[in-house]
């Protein structure tokens, strides 16, 4: 029995799976097919793409082209043997928190549909689409016709398979020729008896976490297999897990090379405790430089945080970005701060209305004058997910309300509030180390950290690509920066690729 893994890359509120991202979806499953004697292959859909769409070739972008992040993720197995040998297909796919991807493009239901429907395999549907997926921001989910696929499922593993499924499933990462940052699960559901009205979380698990020594054993079998950059991010809030020093140190411990260690995801709530600001210098002490804590806090507003029943209050908020700096501000050798807190803004909850607006401003300002840091401010349109509280109380009809407002009120944060904290954050004249470069846009490179919410930098110049390069911040956009290259590119710590060998001879 032959099964392709086709990875259409997962974004989810707690998890990421999106180049240069590997999430946890396809590892497990490899894991567990090999539990079962089955061999597994895994793909991407970059790869169908380049097979259904270009003919197979790999074209250069011409000096005045961007790169086509259409077909960058490429394993460079041979496709057409892998349909036609393949006994099963399972498609991983669902974006519950789309993004802009620098290097990637998700792929849709309507996509996968149209690249598989004349492929003759037994066909199952997997990832966070089960409950939905939508790749653009204030849009309801996708609705399509899978009757193609024999099943829809979650596949959903105990912590107890994960213990061995995530071990064995770390060999993925053998068929992937480009570097990827490990996404480590801690975590499930949310601790929060109800959940926030947005959420999904809480519907797909109830709350459970990992032992600490199952996480280290699986950073530590990717690290056998030459991964270096790794994140703790497939958890609701870092801070809510019981053994965060034990798994840092644990990690650091086992690992002692490891280029990039990240989290994600934060409570606010959790970092106004003892316990929170001990954790805090744990992640200062144990993680790498330019880390972020991602604050969930959606709204500034109490009118909208009491309907939507969301976590935090404004002044929980502001003091739990008040402890993050105190102990993370410092710079890391690659020119970033250690530990910095970010910001989630989601516009289109139940009873938002400009004085909502008025109120998310007021907070950031006074973040601005108070001289804290903030790594990033992400905003985003509401995605209404079926099964979730705001579904019931209306839906999309709240972000009808004032969607006529948003371009505003982003402008307004952009440039009032994110330019002067970027400016901060990244100087003029400051220089930033390890800057990978990873896409064109005509004569421009543009390039990022590793890591985190990383600051997209554009170099000008068509520099090599996924390679490091030191930088100087020359000016500021209003959410990325230019920067002149100071170092000549440099090779970057990769695993070992050893991608299967199937061709059509084979089969
Ligand atoms: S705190 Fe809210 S957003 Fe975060 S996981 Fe729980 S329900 Fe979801």
């Amino acid at each position: 029995m032959v099964t392709l893994i086709i990875d259409c890359y997962t974004d989810e509120p707690a998890g990421l799976g999106v180049p240069p991202y590997l999430g946890t979806y396809p590892r497990y499953l490899a894991g567990h097919l090999r539990e079962q004697g089955e061999d597994s292959i895994y793909l991407t859909i970059d790869d169908l793409r380049l097979w259904r769409y270009y003919g197979g070739k790999i074209k250069d972008p011409k000096p005045h082209e961007s790169t086509n992040i259409r077909v960058y993720n490429l394993t460079h197995q041979d496709v057409p043997a892998l349909l036609a040998i393949a006994d099963r297909i399972v498609v991983n796919l669902g974006v519950h928190t789309p993004g802009k991807y620098l290097s990637a493009i998700p792929g849709t239901l309507h996509e996968i549909n149209e690249i598989l429907k004349d492929v003759d395999a037994e066909k199952i549907l997997t990832g966070p689409a089960f409950f939905g997926t939508a790749l653009e921001g204030g849009k309801i989910a996708e609705r399509e016709d899978l009757s193609q696929f024999k099943e829809v499922k979650l596949m959903k593993f105990s912590f107890d398979e994960i213990k061995r499924l995530s071990i064995a499933g770390a060999s993925v990462l053998g068929q992937i020729p480009d570097m990827r940052i490990i996404e480590i699960e801690t975590a499930r559901g949310c601790s929060r008896a109800i959940g926030c009205a947005f959420c999904t979380e809480p519907i797909k698990s109830k709350f459970e976490y990992r032992e600490a020594k199952d996480v280290i054993s699986e950073v530590k079998a990717f690290y056998d297999l030459g991964a270096r950059y790794f994140r703790l991010g497939k958890q609701a809030c870092f801070y809510s897990y019981p053994h965060c020093q034990e798994v840092l140190k644990g990690i650091r411990d086992a690992c002692p090379d490891i280029e990039v260690l990240h989290i994600d995801n934060v409570d606010p709530v959790m970092v106004n405790t003892s316990r929170g600001e001990r954790i805090t210098q744990d992640i200062v002490k144990y993680c790498t430089e330019g880390n972020i804590a991602a604050f969930g806090v959606e709204s500034f507003d109490q009118a909208v945080i009491d309907a939507n029943h969301l976590n935090t209050t404004p002044e929980r908020t502001y003091n739990a970005i008040k402890i993050i700096n105190k102990y993370g501000a410092d710079r890391g050798p690659n020119g970033l701060p250690k530990f910095l807190p970010g910001i989630n803004i989601l516009f289109g909850l139940k009873d938002e209305s400009r004085r909502t607006h008025e109120l998310n401003m007021q907070w950031l300002q006074k973040i601005l004058d108070d001289n804290l840091m903030l790594r990033r401010i992400n905003i985003r349109q509401v995605n209404v997910f079926p099964g979730t509280k705001l579904a019931e109380m209306g839906g999309i009809k709240f972000l009808k309300r004032n969607k006529s407002y948003y371009f505003r009120w982003r402008r307004d944060i952009r440039e009032k509030i994110d330019m002067p904290n970027f400016k901060r954050v990244v100087p003029i004249g400051h220089i930033l180390k390890d800057i990978y470069t990873e896409t064109y846009d005509g004569k421009l490179t543009f390039g990022r950290h590793i890591g985190s919410y990383p600051i997209i930098v554009g170099i000008p110049g068509r520099l090599l690509l996924k390679k490091l390069v030191d930088v100087k911040v020359t000016a500021h956009m209003l959410r990325s920066i230019t920067a002149e290259a100071i170092s000549q590119p440099r090779d970057i710590k990769l695993h070992e690729y050893t991608p299967l060998e199937v061709s059509l001879a084979s089969s």
